[in-house]
C-alpha cells in the first residue's frame, strides 16, 4: 500500500513528469533531463526509479489483460509491436529484454506475444511463458526453444498463424518495466508452406490490436527500406491518420547508415511520437556487447553520429517507452474503471432479467400460476376496463377501443341493409301488395291474417341475418389475437410454454366463437318466428305513420291529384304505380307501417342483445373459462406439462452461462482496480 499512496503522489503532483495532457506534451521532456538521461543510459542499466511509480498501475492493467477483459470489449493500453518480415522486431524486442528470442528469416512470430518485462532486484533472472492457461518456467538458454514449442501448441506446426496470443514473463534486474505485444510480421507474398490468405489473417490481427485508441503502435522499420513503402506503416495510418500515437524505431542502422538522419529528420510518414534509431544484436553477441557496440556505432561513426543523441539507442527507446506507457495508463484507467463498473451493472440487470431457473415442480406450479395470474390482469385490463398502460404504442392491443368500432360498424351495417330496402321508392307497397294478393282467402274484409306480417318480417330477417353472423366471426378473431399475443407475451420466458399457450387460445376462442355464432342463430330465428313487443314506441310510431294513410289514399283514388306524395319516414314517393291495386294500397300501408314500426324495435333488439352477449361472452372468458382451459392445454390432466417449464431453454441457460463468466470476470476486474483506484484517483 505504501508504495501505491507514494506512487499517487508522485504521479498526481504538478511536478511529477505525467499529467493527463495530451500525451504529445507529455512526452515533451525537458532539455535538461534528457542530458541527464543521455549521460546515465550510457553507463547505467535501463533502469528509472521512475519505473517504480507506474509500476503498481502498469501492473494492474497487465491483471486485467491476464483476466482477458478484452473479451467484454474494454480496451486496455497496450504498446504493439508492428513491421514488415524480418523488419527487426523481435530483436527490438530482445534487446529491450536483454533475452534472446527466436529470430530469423520467414514468420517466426506466428501468435500474438504479450511481453511483460519487469525490473527486479533478484540478480537471477525469472522467466515464464503463459498460454492455454498454463504458466510454465523458462530460462535465457531455453527461452527461444519454448517460445517455439509453445507457438506449436498455440498455432500448431508449420507457418499457420493464430491470434490467441503467448505471454512472456521476463523478471530481470534492470529492464524497462513495459509491456508490449509482438505481432506477426507482414508479408505480402506467402511462402512456402504459409496460407494463402496469410496476409488478410495477419492484417486481420494487426488490425484488431492498433486499432483502439489505446493502442501505442511502435513501427518497426528497417533502415534499409524507404519507410513509406512500408505495409506496416501503410496499416498504422490507416487507423493513426496523425500518428499521434505511433513511435517508429528503426533496426538495422549499423547496416544502412547512408541517409538515416535525412530519413528521420524529413519524417515523411507522420510519426508523431518521433524515431529511434538502434542496433540489435547481431550474431552471437552478448547482450552487453550489443549494447557497447550499438553505443560505440552512433557515437562515432561518421554519419550515425550526426544524428540527435535523444533519437539513437535502446536505452532512449526504452525510456521513451515507459513515458509513453505510463502517459496512456494514466489517461486510460479512470475510463476503464468507469466502463467495467457500467458493462458490470448492465450485465446484472440482464442476468436479473432472465427467467428464473425453475428446480421443481413446486416452483413451476407458482410460476405458472403467477403466469395466470398476470394475462388474466392483462386482459382484464385491456379488453375490459380500457386501460392500456402495457401496451401504450400498440393501438391494436387497446380492445375496448378497438371493438367499440367494429361494433359500430356492425350497427351502422344492419342500419343501411334497412335502408337499401325502403329506397325502392318506384315499387313503393307493391311487395305488401304482393303478399296481400297471395294471401287472400275467404274472410272478413278489412281483417289482416297474421301470416301476412310474418311473411314480410321473415323476408326482412332473412336479409340481415348474414350481419350479426359475420360480425361475431370477426370479433372473436380480433380476441383471438390478442389472446395469443398476450399469453406469447407472458409466456416469454419459457418458450417451451408458447405453443401450448397458442394452442390453448385458439381452442377457447373457437369454443367461443361457436357459442356466438349458435346464439346469432337463435336470436335470428326468435325473430323469425314470432313477433312481440312491449315497447310503447311501436304504436306510437305506427300511430303517426298512420297519420298519413288518408293522404296518400286521397292521391291514389284521385287520378288528377299529384303523383309524387311526400311521406314520414319514406320522403317523396312516385305513387302512380299504385292507382291499378286501389283495393289493396289502404292495407298495403297498414302491414307496411306495422312492419316498419315493428322493424325499429328488432333492430334495437338486435344491436342491443348483441352488445350485451359480447360484453357477457368476454368477461366469461376472461374471468372463468380462460383459467381453465390452459391449465387444461398447458398442464394436461395428469400436471406432466408443468415438467417442461423445468427443462430451461437452451437459448436461455446459454445467456445465462454467459452473462454470469462476464460478471465474474468485470467483478474480479473491479476489484483489481479498486485497489488502484483507492489511492489514484479517489481525489
Ligand atoms: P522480425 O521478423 O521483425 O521479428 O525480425 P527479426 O527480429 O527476426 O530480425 C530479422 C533479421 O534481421 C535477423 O536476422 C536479425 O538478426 C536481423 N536484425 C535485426 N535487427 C538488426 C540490426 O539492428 N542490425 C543488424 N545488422 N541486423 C539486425
Ligand atoms: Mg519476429
Amino acid at each position: 500500500m505504501g508504495s501505491l499512496i507514494r506512487a499517487k503522489e508522485e504521479i498526481l503532483s504538478p511536478k511529477a513528469v505525467i499529467d493527463t495532457a495530451p500525451m504529445m506534451n507529455a512526452l515533451k521532456i525537458s532539455e535538461e533531463h534528457r542530458k541527464d538521461e543521455q549521460q546515465s543510459v550510457h553507463n547505467a542499466p535501463i533502469v528509472s526509479s521512475y519505473n517504480d511509480k507506474i509500476r503498481p498501475l502498469l501492473d494492474t492493467v497487465d491483471r486485467l489483460r491476464h483476466l482477458k477483459i478484452m473479451q467484454e470489449g474494454i480496451q486496455l493500453p497496450t504498446i504493439v509491436v508492428v513491421g514488415d518480415q524480418s523488419s527487426g522486431k523481435s530483436s527490438v524486442l530482445e534487446s529491450l529484454a536483454g533475452i534472446s528470442l527466436p529470430r530469423g528469416q520467414g514468420i517466426c512470430t506466428r501468435v500474438p506475444l504479450i511481453m511483460r518485462l519487469q525490473n527486479n532486484p533478484n540478480p537471477d533472472p525469472e522467466l515464464f511463458l503463459e498460454f492455454n492457461e498454463k504458466i510454465i518456467p523458462t530460462d535465457e538458454e531455453k527461452i527461444a526453444d519454448d517460445i517455439s514449442i509453445a507457438t506449436e501448441e498455440i498455432a500448431g506446426k508449420g507457418k499457420a498463424i493464430s491470434g490467441n496470443p503467448l505471454t512472456l514473463i521476463v523478471k530481470k534486474k534492470g529492464v524497462p518495466d513495459l509491456t508490449m505485444v509482438d505481432l506477426p510480421g507482414i508479408t505480402r507474398v506467402p511462402v512456402h508452406g504459409q496460407p494463402e490468405d496469410i496476409y488478410e489473417q495477419i492484417s486481420k490481427i494487426i488490425m484488431e490490436f492498433i486499432t483502439p485508441e489505446e493502442s501505442i503502435i511502435l513501427n518497426v522499420l528497417s533502415a534499409s527500406v524507404d519507410f513509406s513503402t512500408c505495409e506496416s506503416i501503410r496499416m498504422s495510418q490507416r487507423v493513426d491518420k496523425t500518428g499521434q500515437r505511433t513511435l517508429a524505431v528503426v533496426t538495422k542502422s549499423d547496416k544502412s547508415p547512408e541517409g538515416l538522419l535525412e530519413k528521420v529528420t524529413a519524417d515523411d510518414v507522420n510519426i508523431g511520437l518521433g524515431y529511434v534509431c538502434v542496433r540489435n544484436r547481431i550474431g552471437d553477441e552478448s547482450y552487453e556487447e550489443a549494447r557497447a557496440e550499438e553505443a560505440n556505432l552512433f557515437d562515432n561513426h561518421p554519419l550515425l553520429s550526426k544524428i540527435n543523441k535523444s533519437m539513437v539507442g535502446i536505452p532512449v527507446l526504452a525510456e521513451k517507452l515507459v513515458r509513453i506507457q505510463a502517459t496512456i495508463i494514466q489517461r486510460c484507467l479512470p475510463e476503464i474503471v468507469r466502463k467495467i463498473n457500467d458493462k458490470l451493472s448492465a450485465n446484472v440487470q440482464e442476468l436479473n432479467k432472465l427467467p428464473k431457473h425453475l428446480n421443481s415442480v413446486a416452483e413451476a406450479m407458482t410460476t405458472f400460476l403467477q403466469i395466470l395470474g398476470s394475462v388474466k390482469e392483462t386482459l382484464r385490463k385491456i379488453l375490459i376496463q380500457g386501460e392500456f398502460d402495457e401496451y401504450p404504442e400498440a393501438p391494436k392491443m387497446h380492445c375496448t377501443a378497438r371493438l367499440w368500432e367494429m361494433f359500430n360498424k356492425y350497427s351502422d351495417e344492419l342500419q343501411s341493409e334497412n335502408d337499401v330496402d325502403d329506397d325502392s321508392n318506384k315499387n313503393f307497397l307493391l311487395d305488401e301488395i304482393k303478399v296481400l294478393e297471395e294471401t287472400k282467402s275467404i274472410g272478413l274484409p278489412n281483417f289482416l291474417p297474421k301470416a301476412i306480417f310474418l311473411t314480410l318480417l321473415q323476408g326482412k330477417v332473412k336479409g340481415i341475418s348474414a350481419i350479426p353472423l359475420d360480425f361475431v366471426e370477426k370479433t372473436w378473431s380480433y380476441i383471438e389475437t390478442i389472446l395469443v399475443s398476450v399469453l406469447e407475451r407472458h409466456c416469454e420466458n419459457y418458450p417451451q410454454l408458447i405453443s401450448s399457450a397458442r394452442r390453448a387460445a385458439k381452442n377457447l376462442t373457437a369454443k367461443k366463437k361457436q357459442q356466438s355464432i349458435d346464439w346469432v342463430h337463435d336470436i335470428v330465428e326468435m325473430e323469425n318466428l314470432s313477433d312481440y313487443t312491449c315497447h310503447p314506441e311501436y304504436s306510437a310510431t305506427w300511430n303517426k305513420l298512420m297519420a298519413y294513410q288518408a293522404t296518400l289514399m286521397e292521391n291514389v283514388n284521385n287520378p288528377y291529384s299529384h303523383d309524387v306524395v311526400s311521406l314520414e319516414r319514406f320522403g317523396s314517393i312516385n305513387i302512380a304505380h299504385l292507382r291499378g291495386f286501389k283495393g289493396l294500397v289502404k292495407e298495403a300501408y297498414d302491414v307496411k307501417m306495422r312492419i316498419t314500426a315493428y322493424w325499429d324495435i328488432v333492430m334495437r333488439r338486435m344491436v342491443d342483445n348483441m352488445a350485451l352477449h359480447l360484453l357477457f361472452s368476454i368477461k366469461n372468458l376472461v374471468n372463468k373459462e380462460m383459467q381453465a382451459d390452459i391449465i387444461e392445454e398447458l398442464v394436461g390432466p395428469q400436471g406432466t406439462g408443468l415438467g417442461r417449464m423445468l427443462e430451461e431453454s437452451p437459448s436461455v441457460a446459454e445467456k445465462r452461462i454467459k452473462l454470469k463468466k462476464s460478471i465474474k470476470l468485470l467483478k474480479e476486474s473491479k476489484d483489481i482496480v479498486a485497489n488502484i483506484m483507492d489511492v489514484t484517483f479517489e481525489d
